[in-house]
């Protein structure tokens, strides 16, 4: 499941362990979304670093590492995809983006997301 929540700046998003549960943080998207590159190469990178979360791989360094490896070798040198896998999308924030942080974590259920009949996960 993919929920956008309103979570502090530094952290793209979360994973919470044992569940197939993904957090992405809505106000870092909607911040990124302005920026370059593109605000889904963004995403996918953050996606794909939780993905391998799930997956159990639990060192930050090791997750990082593979991330960008995974985003290089199938999108070439010189991608967006693999830049925003470098960068992540904090490097052309403004201070401004950072100040802005609501009270609640305010969680909402990306519908469709993962289909209950889908049948993936064991
Ligand atoms: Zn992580």
């Amino acid at each position: 499941m993919l929920y956008l929540g309103n979570l502090p700046m530094r952290v793209g998003a979360f994973h919470p362990m044992g569940t197939n549960d993904i957090v992405l943080n809505r106000k870092l998207i909607d911040a990124a979304a302005k920026t370059e590159p593109k605000w889904k190469a963004y995403v996918f990178s953050i996606l794909l670093h939780e993905y391998l979360h799930t997956l159990g791989y639990v060192d930050e360094k090791q997750v990082r590492s593979l991330t960008y490896r995974i985003c290089l070798d199938n999108f070439g040198r010189g991608h967006y995809i693999v830049e925003a896998a470098a960068t992540g999308p904090w490097v052309n924030l403004s201070p401004e983006a950072f100040e802005s942080l609501g009270e609640e974590m305010d969680l909402e259920r990306v519908p469709d997301f993962e289909r209950i009949d889908s049948g993936y996960i064991i």
